[in-house]
């Protein structure tokens, strides 16, 4: 934050107070083109942590959307993520974004674990259908919980069937 500019929520301090960022502008803007160090983001966090209007100050930084600096222990890329509207939950956008953020969503996970299910099944059936049974449909079996059926089982025996002639086993090339 710079320390010239007073937004509104700076008169919430209660009198006499200074915010810890008060006099050390270098940790949180940074000249114009120039990236700041990870050490000087981290200082200037954990001075945030420490600071009473750090919520309010956060807020007002993403309300005015202010590109530069440290606000309320916040990047600016971290500002935007939190501007940015979020994808709603049950969808696939909405199950990425929870994982971006490490996130954890009930409703989501449910959602991701469902169409993970739908795409197995659609896989399975394909395997089927183009080949009767193989390898990947016995694996995907076992994945969906499923019975395995007699193609799937006969192929996999044929492929990790005992060598004839040296009566080791060998698996054939796929
Ligand atoms: S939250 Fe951080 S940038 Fe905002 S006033 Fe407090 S110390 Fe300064
Ligand atoms: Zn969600
Ligand atoms: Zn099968």
């Amino acid at each position: 934050m710079i320390d010239a500019v007073l937004p509104d929520f700076l008169h919430t301090l209660p009198a006499g107070t200074r915010t810890p960022c008060h006099g050390r502008p270098e940790l949180f803007v940074h000249p114009i083109r120039s990236t700041p160090t990870k050490a000087a983001v981290e200082e200037a966090r954990a001075l945030c942590a420490q600071c009473p209007i750090q919520a309010a100050c956060a807020d007002h930084a993403v309300r005015r959307g202010e590109t530069d600096g440290i606000w309320g222990g916040l990047t600016p890329a971290e500002r935007a993520a939190v501007a940015r509207p979020r994808p709603a939950c049950g969808t696939d956008a909405g199950w990425r974004s929870h994982v971006q953020r490490d996130e954890s969503c009930l409703t989501c996970r449910e959602a991701h674990d469902d169409r993970l299910r739908e795409q197995r099944l659609e896989r399975l059936a394909r395997e089927h259908d183009e080949h009767g049974g193989s390898l990947v449909g016995y694996r995907l079996e076992l994945l969906l919980g499923l019975p395995t059926c007699v193609r799937c089982r006969a192929v996999r025996q044929a492929y990790y069937a005992p060598r004839p002639s040296s009566g080791k086993w060998y698996r054939r090339a796929a």
